[in-house]
């Protein structure tokens, strides 16, 4: 067994390794090395916990290891990069779920955990940290649940609201924290149990009034919950390494939760409250949408524009995750650069499913990072652009969200594409995004559709620009 001061600095390493890594994350550059360091930093944490004294039984310990690995690595190889953010979301449900049934075995045994004194009474301290823990887990549990269903379509992605909603979570609200004031005095499990059962009813009501365009910030959101959740049982259990990890996580998403609001110019409250969402998207069914006019063309006529232009911007939304297109792509770029024509990519910061997603994409193509751009940088540069070429993106060039007040994305930036000379769309139909919202781009005069699967276009585009 090792001493206290080498089970403390061996903790003091891996938390700065996860200070790296989350440092590392922050760009597509050194976000390999990012990912090294936090893995280095949570075996030397998982290592060292495992000697220690309180750690009695290694059967059952291995035993869910083993399991664990099992489902996560096939799962891993199983899951596509499409479905990586309801597995997040899942993930964080089970974070909430661990933080609950820790909350419960600490409290049926606090002698067993070290949270009482000798007469078997539970300190204060270890009372709120129980308390805390466990509601929050229980937040995060049924929240993420139904984030996980929202964003795999088995719930609906709509907003649900009803009149006195946010009345009803201020109550229940209330009554969670009466009922753990309850139990913190008492220490009884009718108080324990019904702020958990409130507290898991108030994540369910906090997330069915988002929807649309939101999701995002909600993901980021249960991020840092289930940070927070693990923060509080580190408390109760002890462990100082879990209440450091815990807490960045925790901050580390609420950071990005923030940043996320800002970039889609949203109120961080209220997307807390349910706000941003519970305008119902104006969804346009498939038969209204025809019924506009707008101009198509193939990808002959798509490469005879991009041919004559002195620069093109690309525009990659979820459409081109879906269609794995990022290599053949990436051959189109090649081409054109060949053909000396400047070529630059726009992401935005909502582009795709989960944040990073379209950096992730490029990344595993080997684009270049110079060439691709965030939002801010690039929206000047579209007016001098001759060639948009929009690739699986919908809501993030969306001028409704700039035009039209009764739109449930309006406020939000959008990559100004419509500034540009020409805008050809790559998608295979005129059906809406994820916000559900019919797009003005698409009946544009300067905009050409290309009606096509997005690898299939780009592989037709490969042929025609030769
Ligand atoms: P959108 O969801 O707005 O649009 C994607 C488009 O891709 C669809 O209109 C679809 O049109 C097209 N598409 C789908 N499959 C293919 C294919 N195989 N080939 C070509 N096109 C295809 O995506 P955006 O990236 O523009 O915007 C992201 C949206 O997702 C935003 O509303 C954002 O808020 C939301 N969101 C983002 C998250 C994040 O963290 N980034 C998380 C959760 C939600 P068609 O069917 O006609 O082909």
């Amino acid at each position: 067994m090792l001493s206290a001061n080498i089970v403390a600095l061996a903790y003091l390493v891996a938390s700065v390794l996860i200070i790296l890594a989350l440092k590392g994350l922050s760009s597509p550059e050194s976000s390999r090395r990012g990912n090294t360091f936090g893995m280095v930093g949570l075996v030397i944490a998982v290592v060292i916990t495992l000697q220690l004294s309180s750690v009695q039984n290694y059967t059952w310990i291995f035993i869910a290891i083993a399991v664990g690995a099992l489902i996560g690595g096939v799962a891993a190889r199983k899951i596509p990069m499409t479905h990586m953010p309801q597995t997040v979301a899942f993930m964080h449900s089970l974070v909430g779920l661990a933080a609950v049934l820790i909350a419960v075995s600490a409290f049926a045994n606090p002698v067993g955990y070290g949270i009482a004194d000798t007469f078997g009474q539970m300190h204060v301290s270890s009372r709120i940290e129980l308390f805390l823990g466990a509601f929050i887990g229980a937040i995060t549990f049924t929240a993420s649940l139904i984030a996980f269903g929202k964003l795999h379509g088995s719930l609906s992605g709509r907003p649900v609201t009803f009149s006195g909603q946010h009345i009803l979570n201020l109550i229940l609200g209330i009554l969670m924290i009466g009922a753990g004031v309850m139990f913190c005095i008492d220490l009884t499990w009718t108080p324990f149990l019904a702020m958990l059962f409130v507290a898991m009813l108030l994540g369910v009501l906090l997330i069915i009034p988002i929807g649309g365009a939101d999701m995002p910030v909600i993901v980021s959101m249960l991020n840092s919950y289930s940070g927070w959740a693990a923060a509080g049982i580190g408390f109760t259990l002890g462990n100082n390494m879990l209440i450091v990890a815990g807490a960045l996580v925790g901050s580390s998403g609420a950071i990005l939760s923030y940043i996320m609001c800002k970039a889609m110019n949203r109120s961080l409250f209220h997307v807390l409250l349910g706000g941003f969402g519970n305008h119902a998207p104006v969804a346009t069914g498939g038969a209204a949408l025809e019924a506009r006019p707008f101009k198509s063309g193939s990808a002959e006529d798509a490469a005879f524009l991009l041919k004559n232009a002195r620069s093109v911007v690309i525009v990659p939304g979820y459409g081109l995750a879906v269609a794995r297109a990022q290599h053949a792509l990436k051959e189109v770029v090649d081409k054109l650069l060949e053909q000396d024509i400047q070529v630059k990519f726009a992401i935005h910061p909502v582009a795709g499913r989960m944040p990073g997603h379209m950096n992730v994409l490029l990344a595993e193509a080997d684009v270049p990072y110079d060439i691709v751009h965030e939002m801010d940088e690039i929206n000047p540069e579209f007016g001098d652009t001759d060639v948009v070429l929009v690739i699986g993106a919908n809501d993030v060039t969306n001028p409704a969200a700039k035009t039209d007040p009764t739109s449930p994305i309006y406020g939000m930036p959008i990559l100004d594409v419509s500034k540009a000379a020409h805008v050809l769309v790559i998608k295979r139909s005129l059906s809406v995004g994820y916000a559900g919202l019919d797009n003005d781009l698409f009946y544009m005069d300067k905009t050409m559709m290309i009606f096509d699967d997005a690898k299939k276009a780009c592989e037709s585009l490969i042929h025609v620009l030769d």
